[in-house]
Formats: structure tokens, C-alpha cells, sequence
């Protein structure tokens, strides 16, 4: 039987057993319903999630909410909306308890006297032209204003397809703004014209992911190996989709057979008592699911899998080492 050992090498070795001692367990929460802007294709407010449940207003109520979180083993609180910065006190309430990553649009600035080390996660959709489409307003001058030089925030630089071509310019400006970036492709939940993925057009782009990480290796935060399996649905031979998809909350999980997936893993509505299917879109086909996060996760979950050969092994490290950087679990 081929074991860990006998795949890796010395160097590879140390860095698998770096990440073995994770044990990471994340869980989900929408902080609010509310966000100061409506991007077409949020997954969040086109799924109709943001009225799934009304807002939990007692600040104790969350408090309490989130001690029974950790309790339940959670060891990693991802937040997300509607826009968290919206709702500072909840925000801090996670942030005193447990690990925790903001997702944001960047606009409000969190107070770094308040969260000094939390990680932040600015969503980028493009360049101003494609963000004043799918968003009404170029975010990337304001949030770069915000976050410059900023040790615990990066970019979550979702690329469509009119990005081909376009994403060095991007990348180099958040370089020349002392910040990291992570990227993951749209999935055009409500249509857009002209953003819906075509298989060359994939493609074209996972090569662009490959070159983008071999000329900014201090910037972008990545592997090869996930930008083939976001851009192909594909791994090992098998097809992403709801049959495989680790992320989807447990006690709504009654596939059978169940897949490898996130133990214990709740994406929570922001009355605290409601659940949403999975870590994204409520009604998302999931064939056309394009998650990073999601993506991740699959290859994560799947270890044994990826015992075949060496290289198969080392891209399943390189993958959870990218994950583990993105959450704050390993340093950049
Ligand atoms: S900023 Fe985020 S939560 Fe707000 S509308 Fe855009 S994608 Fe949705
Ligand atoms: S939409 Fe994506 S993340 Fe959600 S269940 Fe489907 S494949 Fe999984």
C-alpha cells in the first residue's frame, strides 16, 4: 500500500506534516442581509438567501450563538453577507471567539485598532469597466485606498470571461499596493450577457491563472493544479458537481451515497437558526458551479485520492497550502 511516506521526498514530507496539524473546520455565517451594493450575479441576493430569514438584532444572541459554534468544534467562522463591515458588533463578536475571515467589497474600511489581525478578503470583479457593469462602481480605487500595505487582506479576484487578456494589469496593481490575490472565476448566477464561460474561453484563462502565478509569485496566492480544476470541473477523472461537492451544510446533506466532504460543515442565515443548502447560491445549478472555495475543498477533502503518485500528492499539499494561507493557518 503507497503511504504518505513513501510518496514524498524530504522537502515535500515537511510540508505535509506543516499542514497535517491543521485540522480545520470552518463553518459559514451571513452577518446581515443588508450590503451597500447589488452586483449582478451576487449569489446572495439572486438566490433570494437574503430573505430567507430576518437579521438576529440582540447582540447577546449572537454572542451566545457563537460560543454553541465553537463548542460544536468550529475552528474557523467565514463570514459573509449581505456586507459584514455593515455590522461591526457582530463581527467582533466572532472575531473574540474564534478565528475568523471577512469578506467585504472593501468600501468601509475595518478598523485595524478594533480587528488588528483578522483576515480580510476583498471581493474584486474586474477591471473598473467590467466592475462598473456587474457592479455599478470601480471598487478597486476605494478598497486599494483602504487596504494598502495591509499584512492580513488580499484580493478575491473573481475573473470573467472578459478578463482574458486583462488580468496582468489588475495583478500589478494590487502588487503596487503591498496586497496578495487569490483567484476564482464567475459563475454569472443571473445571466449577464456576455460573462458565461466558454470552454475555450476557459481554457484561454486557466493558462493565463498558470502565467499570472509564475510572473507575480510574491503576489498571487494560487497553485496550478486548482486553476485546472476550477477550469475544468475535473479531478482525477472525475466531475465536480452536487453529486461530489463537499460544502454542502450536513444537516441538509441526505445524498446518498454521501461524497467525501467538510465535516460538519453549516453555512448559517443571519437569524442564527436557518440554514442555506451550501457554502454559495441557494438555487445555483450546481453543473454550472465555478466556487473556488468549493473547488478547494473538493481536492482537500479528497486525500486518499490523490495517493496515486507523487506529483498527484504534492498538488493536493500545494492546494491545502493555498487554502491554509487564504484563512491565516500557514503565513503567506
Ligand atoms: S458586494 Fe458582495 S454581497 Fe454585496 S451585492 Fe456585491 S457580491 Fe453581493
Ligand atoms: S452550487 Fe456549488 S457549492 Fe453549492 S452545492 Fe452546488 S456545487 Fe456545491
Amino acid at each position: 500500500m503507497k503511504t504518505v511516506s513513501s510518496l514524498l521526498d524530504e522537502h515535500w514530507y515537511e510540508r505535509y506534516t506543516k499542514i497535517s496539524k491543521l485540522n480545520i473546520r470552518s463553518s459559514i455565517y451571513d452577518v446581515t442581509n443588508r450590503c451597500n451594493l447589488r452586483c449582478k450575479g451576487c449569489f446572495f441576493f439572486s438566490s433570494g438567501e437574503h430573505k430567507a430569514a430576518s437579521e438576529e438584532m440582540d447582540s447577546t444572541q449572537w454572542e451566545a450563538f457563537i460560543d454553541r459554534e465553537k463548542a460544536r468544534g468550529v475552528n474557523l467562522a467565514i463570514l459573509i453577507g449581505g456586507e459584514p463591515t455593515l455590522c461591526f458588533d457582530r463581527v467582533e463578536a466572532f472575531y473574540k471567539r474564534l478565528p475568523t475571515f471577512c469578506a467585504t467589497n472593501g468600501l468601509i474600511k475595518v478598523p485595524r485598532e478594533r480587528f488588528p489581525d483578522m483576515m480580510i478578503g476583498i471581493s474584486l470583479w474586474g477591471d473598473e469597466e467590467d466592475e462598473r457593469v456587474l457592479r455599478g462602481k470601480d471598487t478597486f480605487s476605494i478598497s486599494s485606498r483602504n487596504y494598502a500595505g495591509d499584512p492580513h487582506t488580499y484580493y478575491l479576484y473573481t475573473i470573467t470571461p472578459r478578463q482574458i487578456g486583462r488580468t496582468e494589469r489588475i495583478i500589478s496593481k494590487i502588487r503596487d499596493a503591498g496586497l496578495k490575490v487569490h483567484m476564482q472565476l464567475l459563475s454569472n448566477d443571473e445571466g449577464v450577457s456576455g460573462f458565461t464561460w466558454k470552454p475555450e474561453e476557459l481554457a484561454a484563462i486557466r493558462a493565463e491563472m498558470d502565467a499570472m502565478l509564475d510572473a507575480y509569485p510574491g503576489t498571487v496566492i494560487s497553485s496550478k493544479y486548482y486553476h485546472a480544476i476550477i477550469t475544468t470541473g475535473s479531478m482525477l477523472g472525475r466531475s465536480f458537481g452536487w453529486k461530489e461537492c463537499p460544502s454542502v451544510t450536513q444537516p441538509l446533506d441526505h445524498r446518498d451515497p454521501q461524497p467525501k466532504r467538510l465535516t460538519n460543515f453549516i453555512r448559517w442565515a443571519s437569524d442564527l437558526k436557518a440554514m442555506h443548502r451550501c457554502c454559495t447560491s441557494e438555487t445555483r445549478d450546481c453543473s454550472t458551479c465555478k466556487d473556488g472555495a468549493a473547488h478547494m475543498s473538493w481536492v482537500m477533502v479528497n486525500k486518499r485520492a490523490h495517493m496515486r503518485t507523487s506529483k498527484d500528492l504534492q498538488n493536493w499539499i500545494e492546494v491545502y497550502e493555498m487554502f491554509a494561507k487564504l484563512y491565516q493557518f500557514l503565513p503567506w
